[in-house]
């Protein structure tokens, strides 16, 4: 089975207030996220990820520096690529009334979903973000996720129409994702559409019975573990992990959280040390979309695996 690491990488401004006094701070936690224990942002990532020798796929936000410069996209870009991971491309249109000049008429009020802007309009941030992660040293984009997984149909056809041969911006679990594809798509499997290969973000079965995405900060050590075990046992061959620049970080502060710190470490001890199992992938080249058995099956974790979760919930509710 193969299985992709994904992280969205991403630089908020908590807030569009005094952007350009909020920005140099915001860009030093979510790039680097020092503390007195180290860089848990982007470098502890990529430290962790080469320490036990695996390849990330990095899908970059690059509008933000449409409003504050090249150059800060550059250095994220720099990271990423020295290290020998792909780099690929994700938007977050809630910067795009921040760009100057406005990229198109109607650019100038805030909406924050892919799926809020018209099929030309999709065209032209898939080419300027593109344009941007160019202009920052990337120039061979073939794969894309919608921020806050809000893809719609136009999505496809503007993907198709830019090139972008490979998506991952489906989400079963996500209200926003894919809205006028639901019944239509098959939100768990990989498929084509439009001539672009989906990759949806995998969703499994907790011990509780609820779907849950396999989302580093979101899921144990446990459950990610449980889940990957049996999708790899009922035949799935592709299985997406979702991560953030930001994950490893306590919300809205530069000191680690300890909690997923560990789920990261012992995720990739666990895909490093099981290699003949787990084929550690990258989006480029696009990987083939084979026939999947048992697709009814989904990947599930057992009760003790999400209890732990629930466990580490409330550890960090009552210690922070
Ligand atoms: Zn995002």
């Amino acid at each position: 089975m193969k299985v992709y690491l994904t992280f969205d990488i991403e630089v908020w401004c908590d807030g569009w207030e005094s952007l350009d006094e909020r920005f140099p701070a915001s860009f030093e936690r979510y790039v680097y996220g020092r503390s007195k224990r180290g860089q848990y942002a982007l470098p502890k990532t990529l430290e962790i990820l080469d320490r036990h020798g695996l390849k990330g796929v990095f899908f970059v936000e690059p509008l933000f520096a449409g409003r504050f410069g090249i150059e800060h996209l550059a250095i994220i870009v720099e990271m990423i690529q020295a290290a020998g991971h792909d780099v690929q491309l994700h938007l977050h249109p809630e910067w795009t009334d921040e760009i100057r000049p406005l990229l198109f008429p109607g650019a100038n009020r805030k909406r924050q979903h892919l799926s809020y802007y018209t099929l030309d309009e999709q065209i032209v941030l898939l080419n300027y973000g593109r344009d941007l992660l160019a202009r920052a040293g990337c120039d061979r984009i073939t794969a894309f996720r919608a921020g806050s997984f809000a893809c719609n149909s136009d999505t496809y056809r503007a993907l198709r129409h830019c090139g972008i041969i490979l998506d991952s911006s489906l989400n079963a679990v996500h209200p926003d994702s894919g809205v006028d594809l639901r019944g239509m798509l098959d939100f768990h499997h990989p498929q084509q559409l439009e001539g672009v290969s989906i990759f949806p973000m995998t969703v499994f079965r907790d011990g509780l019975g609820k779907l849950r995405p396999a989302q580093v900060g979101a899921c144990s050590a446990a459950e990610l573990r449980e889940a990957l075990e049996s999708a790899a046992d009922n035949g799935i061959q592709h299985f997406v992990v979702l991560s953030h620049n930001f994950e490893m970080l306590k919300q809205g502060r530069c000191e680690p959280d300890g909690i997923v710190v560990r789920r990261f470490e012992e995720l990739c001890a666990f895909l490093a040390g099981n290699p003949d199992k787990f084929e550690v992938s990258k989006f480029s080249p696009a990987p083939m979309i084979g026939i999947e058995s048992g697709q009814k099956n989904m990947a599930h974790a057992g009760m003790a695996a999400t209890l732990r979760r629930h466990g580490e919930q409330l550890a960090r509710r009552l210690f922070g």
